[in-house]
């Protein structure tokens, strides 16, 4: 008989594919339960998940990635965080539960705005409110300088990339507006 290889129930249990395909074993014994808040088709109960303290020594390293997925998620709540710092991946395990990606939940949602406060988007045009002084190059980013086609820069809300003179620079969003019109 088979039994969850977290939680232990023998209930409902299947095979669950732990994505994405990597050299280790991806086959794990899984209930439904703890399958659907794994795959998000529940919401995530925190207090459901108590038994992470002992599955996440299991030698299976589906079931350590699985358990370090969780417990990221989960890790608003002290005793995961706990967890968390107790368990250790190889470098090799540790990519493998990271590239599930979904290990920040909420995943926090980067806004950029501009100088008065309206969202930026990729490709909006923007004019520069400050003369700015690029260090290093001759570009001349006057105040006024349209930049088309700005490019949000990921994880840094408060820089863009636009190209001004043909050169790509960062700027910060608090030297600009976007572009009436658009
Ligand atoms: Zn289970």
């Amino acid at each position: 008989m088979s039994v969850c290889a977290l939680c232990s129930s023998s209930e409902n249990v299947t095979v669950y594919e732990v994505l994405p395909a990597r050299s280790f074993t991806r086959e794990v014994t899984l209930c439904q339960t703890c399958q659907d808040q794994i795959t998000h088709t529940s919401a995530l109960q925190p207090e459901y998940w108590h038994f992470l303290a002992d599955a996440m020594w299991s030698e299976e390293p589906a079931v350590q990635a699985l358990a370090w997925r969780m417990l990221n998620r989960l890790k608003a709540e002290s005793w995961a965080a706990d967890l968390l710092d107790m368990l250790y991946l190889d470098d090799e395990l540790l990519a493998w539960a990271r590239a599930a990606g979904d290990e920040d939940e909420p995943s926090p949602v980067t806004v950029h705005k501009d100088s008065l406060g309206n969202v930026l988007n990729h490709g909006d045009a923007v004019v520069l409110t400050k003369t700015l002084d690029v260090k290093g190059s001759s570009i001349n980013a006057r105040i006024g300088t349209v930049v088309k086609n700005i490019r949000l820069v990921e994880d840094n809300s408060d820089q863009i990339e636009g190209k001004i003179d043909g050169q790509l620079i960062v700027i910060l969003t608090k030297y600009l507006k976007k572009q009436n019109g658009q």
